[in-house]
Formats: structure tokens, C-alpha cells, sequence
């Protein structure tokens, strides 16, 4: 945890006549600065900084601004305990989560959080504007491709016509705060938008904590509050280490969604962790899609909607859904890489130099 805090410079040094006198002087000296600084940084309010792990190992950084480093410390405590209680309802990789006994219970309706419900509510929603290409019970289609790793082949079309009888957001209903799935061999898989969700949280738990301007921060995913105006930047999808580009805005919640990182390799070719639905195959258009958004949910699950809808579609839909700007990475028929982004975002973002020239505006 850091605090970066503006003091009086002050002269360290004093000369004196012998050697001694001198470390000795300088060695005190260091040390009360190091007190005074101490102590203004329990008292002063500033910008602080501090991380942690969590979600399968992915650094969490929190950022608020104007706290003592003692009101920080509790935020950041408070923030963490608010993923991991998320985590343990969303986690599919957890098998007491909310979600594992849901998936465990086959054909039957359960009480859960309201922090599921509500999820599952935004996830109806995504749904039903993408034309089902964002669909939360797509879990035995991923578990498909996974075992095809497995057994080193792609599926056999009956499997996969098994498989999409079983997915499907009709196949899910909402009665209050109980949740019931209509076949047995559904699985829920939250990986699309729980992140998204998280972010979320985790600023509610700062705002709470009466944090006006902040910054939270899961591998690059990003939900800033507060006012002003925010560097935020988008992740180079060739090399995950580099930045492809950078952009000023306001508060926002800012997702990519990009088969560069996680993906199933069969018979020597990569395929993309996203999987379209509607046809049971995975999504191979995009490279990676940027949302920018009111919030980090619905960024997160229009990140994914989008990888699955390719970029024509996604164009038709972004017109009627005015407050998401987003940035799609497109090889090209060159094999090189195009940047599409709509004109208003164009003129905002500062493109890393070996991007530069590739931006296509619609
Ligand atoms: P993201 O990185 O947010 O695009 O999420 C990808 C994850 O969402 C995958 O690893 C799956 O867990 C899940 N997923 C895959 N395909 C879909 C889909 N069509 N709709 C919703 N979630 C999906
Ligand atoms: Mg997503």
C-alpha cells in the first residue's frame, strides 16, 4: 500500500568538520524525516494506492483519492473482502459457490444471494438485446471444448447438438430470489460478466466507505468513479505486457474481451474460449473488443457480446445503445490488424507507435 504525499523539501545534509559528526547528523536527520513523513502520511489526505490478488491469481489494484493512509488501509481490507464473498457466489471453480450448487442441482429452483440475482437479471438483459449471442448457460458448451482438449478432437455435431439443447437463457427463470433451471445438464458460467460485476462491487464498497474518485483495477479491466477525468489504458492484444493506445475520460467501466489469452488447443490450432451459442462453435472474428460503459457489468458483458457477433453486427447494435463507445482489433484480409472505433472515440485515443495508421472509424 502507498500514499504519495507532497511535503516541504527539506536539507538532509549539514556540514560539519569531521566524518562522524556528519554520518551521524545525516543518519538523524533521515530518521526524523522518515518519522515527519510517517506521521503526515497518517493524518494527510492523498492519493493512495495498494493490490492485491484474487479471481484465479489476477492483481486487483485500488486507487482513491483524498484518504489518510489509515482510511485507505481499511478500503482496501474492505475491498477485498467484498471480492472474495463475490467470488464465492460466482466462481464456478468453487463448489460451494451459489452458482456450483446450482449447477449441481440440475432440474430445480434454488434461493440464492441477491448479488446472483441481480447478475443473472443484467445477464437476461444481454441477452435478449444481442439476440442471444451473450448467454450465461453456455457452460456445457465450454465444458464440450474442454473435454475435445482433452481427447485431442473437436467434437462430433451430435455431441454439440446435445450439448445447445441444453443452453439457452429460456431455459433459466427468476422468481424472486430463488432461481430454477429447467434441465438437468445445464450449467451457468458467469466468466462473461462476473468480472465486470466484481468491479462494480468493489466500487460500491469504496463509495460506501465515502470515497468520492477512485479507481479499481483487475488486469486491466477498469471501473473509475469520481470526477474528473481518467488515463485509461487499453491492452496491446499481441504482446499483454504493452499498451496499444491510451485515452482521457470520464468515469467510466472499461472491459476487454480477446481470445489472446485464454483459449483450447486441438489438433495444433487455437480456439477461442468464447463460444458462440447459437451454433455451439467458437467465435474466431476478433481479436479483442474494448467496451467502454456506463459500468463495468454491462461493459464486461457487451465485451463478450460483441466477440460474438463480429463487427458488422455489432456496429447495427452499438447505434441503438448510446452510452458504449467500444474498440474492435480485426486481422484483415493483409493479415495485418485494423482498429475500428467509432469517430467520437477516434479523436480521443493516443495509439501506441506500432499501431499508428491502423484506426478505421465507423
Ligand atoms: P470475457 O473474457 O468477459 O469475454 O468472458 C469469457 C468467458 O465467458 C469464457 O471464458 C466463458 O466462461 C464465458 N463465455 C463464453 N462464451 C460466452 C457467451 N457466448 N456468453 C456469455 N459468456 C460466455
Ligand atoms: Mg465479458
Amino acid at each position: 500500500m502507498e500514499c504519495t504525499i507532497r511535503t516541504a523539501p527539506h536539507d538532509a545534509v549539514t556540514i560539519t568538520h569531521s566524518y562522524m559528526k556528519k554520518y551521524i547528523i545525516i543518519s538523524a536527520s533521515f530518521v526524523i524525516v522518515l518519522l515527519i513523513i510517517i506521521g503526515l502520511s497518517a493524518i494527510q489526505k492523498t492519493r493512495c494506492e495498494g493490490a492485491f490478488f484474487a479471481m484465479g491469481g489476477i492483481p486487483v489494484r485500488v486507487v482513491a483519492y483524498d484518504r489518510t493512509r489509515a482510511e485507505f488501509g481499511e478500503d482496501l481490507r474492505s475491498v477485498e473482502n467484498q471480492v472474495e464473498r463475490l467470488e464465492n457466489i460466482f466462481s464456478r471453480y468453487r463448489s460451494d459457490s451459489d452458482i456450483s450448487r446450482l449447477n449441481r442441482a440440475g432440474r430445480s429452483c434454488l434461493n440464492v444471494s441477491e448479488h446472483l440475482i441481480k447478475i443473472l437479471q443484467r445477464s437476461k438483459h444481454w441477452a435478449d438485446i444481442t439476440g442471444g449471442a451473450f448467454d450465461v448457460t453456455v457452460g456445457p458448451l465450454i465444458d464440450m471444448w474442454k473435454r475435445a482438449e482433452r481427447e485431442g478432437r473437436l467434437p462430433v455435431v451430435l455431441d454439440n447438438q446435445m450439448t445447445k439443447s441444453n443452453v439457452g437463457m429460456g431455459l433459466l427463470r427468476i422468481e424472486g430470489d430463488r432461481v430454477c433451471l429447467s434441465r438437468d445438464d445445464m450449467s451457468l458460467d458467469l466468466g462473461g460478466i462476473a468480472k465486470g460485476a466484481i468491479l462494480d462491487a468493489a466500487v460500491d464498497t469504496l463509495v460506501e466507505r465515502g470515497v468520492h474518485r477512485g479507481v479499481v483495477d483487475a488486469g486491466g479491466d477498469v471501473a473509475a468513479f469520481g470526477d474528473g477525468e481518467f488515463g485509461i489504458g487499453i491492452r496491446d492484444p499481441l504482446n499483454k505486457d504493452e499498451l496499444m493506445g491510451i485515452l482521457k475520460v470520464p468515469a467510466v467501466g472499461v472491459v476487454t474481451s480477446g481470445n489472446y489469452e485464454r483459449f483450447v488447443t486441438i489438433g495444433g490450432k487455437r480456439y477461442s474460449h468464447i463460444i458462440d451459442p447459437r451454433i455451439g462453435m467458437p467465435v474466431e472474428s476478433l481479436i479483442s473488443v474494448t467496451v467502454f460503459g456506463p459500468n463495468a457489468t454491462d461493459a464486461d458483458a457487451l465485451a463478450t457480446a460483441i466477440s460474438v457477433m463480429g463487427r458488422e453486427q455489432a456496429i447495427g447494435l452499438l447505434q441503438s445503445l448510446e452510452n458504449f463507445r467500444v474498440i474492435m482489433i480485426e486481422r484483415n484480409d493483409r493479415g495485418k490488424y485494423d482498429v475500428w472505433c467509432s469517430a467520437d472515440l477516434a479523436e480521443l485515443i493516443e495509439l501506441a507507435p506500432p499501431w499508428k495508421g491502423a484506426l478505421r472509424t465507423f
